[in-house]
């Protein structure tokens, strides 16, 4: 079979002839005859053959070097089409252009006949992803553990300006890139109740009785480095029943159970709970969680002791990375595993899990804070329970000796703000906190906030275990792939050597005065404001000027992201055009693109709302084309990569203290589109990285929400009473002016002045910062007339990104908390 070789030259005919064959012993067929899809797929699977030979290389290096090791457990990676990125990291993305150039067809096509892998929702998920490409990219050993959803992150259509989801059924045509793991399945228990006992030993044993059993079964997906022929891995985990419906379970009256299991292993895996930042707080989810984790947990554990004998030294070279609560079950799934299988007594047992355990934190908004109703929990994992009850008892008495003493803190108010169990909930967050060694926020605005309030009683009691590690973006998929042109034209300037140190980029900085860097710079960014020019026409039927400003917002639709500031503001600028006709203005393309969770009623009337203004200002020859919005359907990675390389601003305008860290900042940056943005997340940094003249900063800081929210004395009814240009651009959603239902958009205007309840009116600030964001505004467009002023400030984004490189983030998780050994393949 053809190889495909990264180190050296890469083959083209062997890969031709290989293509060839593939689609003739697949399908019967000549390359005549195939469709871009069997293509696809022949060339997958050429590919794939390559790529396992690094990762059994990668394997075999592992069991020679015993390198520390780490397992990123995450419910979600949104790695986007695997493709694409394999070609790239082999290094023969343009040899594998050339060769279908040759066969006379077009590589792009053949990409777009991948679905996006989309196992995720948003940012975080996407970060997974990423750390995965750098962690390999880097010489480190990692696994993804995760979940093999049938049904991923919803398709979104738009029907007559409204969201409608449809099933994501990415599987249809089978993936090409992954394993089926027979031999590494698990049975996973759930329900039923523990049995103690006396053991030969008269040790106290665990034991869970008349459960419900699913069987895990790992897909591996594989992971490339770029040009190095390191292959990690992404584990994910599909649910089958235990053992096939078994007639004679009518015999033993079991037959409930038998259809009991069934149910249970068809649905646990079905399909992702589609919430950013939002529990659902449904008992399925917590069974995916456990799901998942447990397999993991156990996996891990075996393998550890395949080349080891000590299982207390098991951190010595494991360590599991918690994305987010959700994981969080791993540290009493490990506590049990110690103890019930492997008759560790609790202490030796607790010292392996906590110096094996990190968390990692994404957020402080209390509705995405997981807490599970004691009840279920028990009921559902009544072992694991057990463990979090003497886990939660043992913190409990850690807080007493700690505060004891101290005649200025209350006992009861410590547990009651601390304690893991309290109020009938768990509450995952403090399970995790307690079980790990490593608690880290995802930017320095956010830790600082998890220190001095959210987690302000953790800190307290374990400053060691906090730090800080601010989230990153590859930039082998963010800027090589989705920006080919701006990628070569860098490598032109400052050499490759960005592709694996980001920080190379800070060399464009000394062109970015010249008037030829400059024009060169805009002229790529032309052509790819053409493409999603090209993009839009065909799927919008839209008609956009490539040489407007594309003021880009792409990102989940949700309140404290302030879509509706945004559209807000498109509103005002339309009232501007119509009262004054001759309002002077460059020519501004407002481009959206957004899912909104199923259930999440303000967010998918948002989307209808941007829909009903971009029909009404695309159409009004009184506009004459000086704004156009344009609402882009299902917003995923794919779609995502076109519209970083086209963005000339990038819209980062969250309330502040709310968004993390956010990562569309980073990748807009890295494209060379200009901030318009609150300081809050990654945005506070990124203004440092680039300097204040170069970014468009506007509205309440951190300090000033969170004080506003501790005095509970903002008052947007006052704003909208005083204020005549706010009060008539909100009214604009109740006066037919964008729906001929007046009434349709009334949940947004009482979103903003809910005369009901005024403390939950505006909660995010929307008209404390209007004018503060036209403001910001009115200077973008004031900046975008002055061309080689844009010029220089696009081109120093990219220049100064390479902070913002998950290469970093990484290095630095690995000195501060991992502490891998790199390995050599
Ligand atoms: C990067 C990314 C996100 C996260 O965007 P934010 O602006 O940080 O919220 C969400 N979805 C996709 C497809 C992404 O690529």
């Amino acid at each position: 079979m053809a190889k495909i070789k990264s180190r050296s030259a890469f083959d083209k005919e062997l890969f031709k002839r290989s293509v060839l064959y593939n689609i003739k012993t697949l399908y019967r067929r000549t390359l005549e005859e195939a469709t871009p899809q069997q293509i696809y797929q022949a060339a997958s699977l050429a590919i794939k053959d390559q790529i396992i030979d690094y990762w059994m290389d990668t394997q075999k290096a592992l069991e020679e070097q015993d390198p520390k090791i780490v397992y990123y457990m995450s419910m979600e990676f949104l790695m986007g089409r695997a493709f694409g990125n394999n070609l790239i990291n082999l290094r023969a993305y343009e040899g594998v252009g050339e060769v279908m150039d040759e066969l006379g067809v077009d590589l792009n096509l053949i990409e777009d006949q991948e679905p996006d892998p989309a196992l995720g929702n948003g940012g975080l998920g996407r970060l997974a992803a990423c750390f995965l490409d750098s962690l390999a990219s880097l010489n480190y050993v990692a696994y993804g553990c995760g979940i093999r959803y049938k049904y991923g992150m919803f398709r979104q259509e738009i029907h007559d300006g409204y969201q409608v989801e449809k099933p994501d059924d990415w599987l249809a045509n089978g993936n090409p890139f992954e394993l089926r793991r027979q031999e590494y399945a698990k049975e996973i228990k759930f329900g039923g109740y523990v049995k103690m006992y006396q053991d030969e030993n008269g040790r106290t044993m665990f034991k869970q009785e008349d459960y419900q059993a699913v069987k895990a079964i790992p897909y591996d997906l594989p992971v490339l480095g770029y040009g190095n022929d390191v292959v990690d891995t992404l584990r994910i985990w599909d649910a089958e029943p235990i053992n096939n419906f078994q007639l004679d379970s009518f015999d033993k009256g079991d037959y409930q159970k038998a259809v009991e299991q069934e149910n249970l292993a068809k649905q646990i895996c079905e399909v992702l709970y589609p919430n950013d930042n939002h529990i659902a707080g449904k008992e399925l989810r917590l069974k995916q969680q456990y799901f998942f984790i447990s397999a993991s947990v156990q996996t891990a554990v075996q393998k550890y002791l395949k080349n080891h004998d000590d299982i207390k030294k098991f951190y010595e070279k494991n360590v599991f990375q918690l994305n987010d609560t959700h994981p969080t079950v791993a540290v009493a799934e490990l506590m049990r595993v110690l103890m019930d299988d492997y008759y560790l007594e609790w202490d030796e047992a607790w010292d392996i899990t906590t110096k094996t355990c990190c968390y990692t934190n994404h957020t402080i908004m209390a509705e995405a804070l997981e807490k599970w109703p004691q009840d279920l929990f028990q009921r559902l994992l009544p072992r694991i329970y057990q463990i979090v009850e003497e886990i939660n008892r043992r913190f409990n008495i850690e807080i007493v000796n700690r505060y004891s003493n101290d005649p200025k803190v209350s006992i009861d108010e410590k547990i009651r703000k601390m304690a893991i169990l309290y109020d009938n909930q768990v509450r995952m967050a403090h399970l995790a906190i307690v079980g790990s060694h490593s608690v880290n926020g995802v930017a320095k605005l956010h830790t600082e906030i998890l220190e001095k309030r959210e987690l302000k009683d953790f800190y307290e009691m374990m400053p060691e275990k906090f730090n800080n590690k601010t989230n990153g973006i590859t930039q082998r998929r963010f800027l090589m792939h989705a920006n080919p042109l701006l990628a070569n034209w860098c490598t032109k300037k400052v050499g490759d050597g960005w592709i694996t140190d980001l920080t190379v980029l800070s060399g464009l900085k000394k062109s970015a005065d010249t008037a030829k860097a400059q024009k060169e710079f805009m002229a790529i960014k032309k052509k790819n404001k053409e493409r999603l020019a090209r993009y839009i026409l065909q799927h919008n039927g839209i008609q956009i000027d490539p040489d407007s400003i594309y003021d880009c917002q792409v990102k989940r639709l949700h309140e404290y992201k302030r879509q509706l500031l945004n559209i807000l503001h498109v509103i005002y600028l339309y009232d501007k055009i119509k009262t004054d006709p001759k309002f002077d203005m460059p020519k501004q393309t407002f481009i959206f693109g957004a899912k909104a969770a199923a259930g999440y009623r303000i967010a998918k009337l948002t989307i209808k709302l941007i829909n009903s203004v971009a029909d009404v200002v695309n159409d009004d020859p009184d506009v004459d084309g000086r704004i156009k919005v344009v609402f882009i359907e299902d917003y995923r990675v794919s779609n995502a990569e076109l519209i970083f390389a086209a963005a000339d601003v990038s819209e980062q305008i969250s309330t502040a203290s709310r968004e993390a860290s956010g990562t569309g900042n980073m990748k807009m940056m890295l494209n060379g589109a200009v901030t318009i943005g609150t300081m809050d997340g990654a945005n506070v940094e990124i203004v440092k990285e680039v300097g204040e003249k170069n970014a468009f900063i506007f509205g309440l800081s951190s300090d000033e929400v969170i004080e506003h929210e501790r005095k509970n004395d903002y008052d947007p009814m006052s704003i909208y009473t005083k204020d005549a240009v706010i009060k008539k651009t909100v009214d604009r959603l109740i006066d037919g002016t964008f729906s001929k239902d007046k009434e349709l958009f009334r949940p947004l205007w009482n979103s903003l002045l809910n005369t009901k309840d005024t403390s939950k009116a505006d909660t995010y600030f929307i008209l404390k910062d209007f004018h503060s964001y036209a403001d910001a505004q009115a200077r973008v467009r004031k900046a975008y007339e002055d061309k080689a002023g844009w010029a220089k400030m696009a081109m120093l984004q990219t220049a100064c990104c390479g902070k913002f490189s998950s290469d970093r983030t990484i290095e630095e998780y690995v000195k501060d908390i991992w502490h891998l050994d790199k390995i050599k393949v």
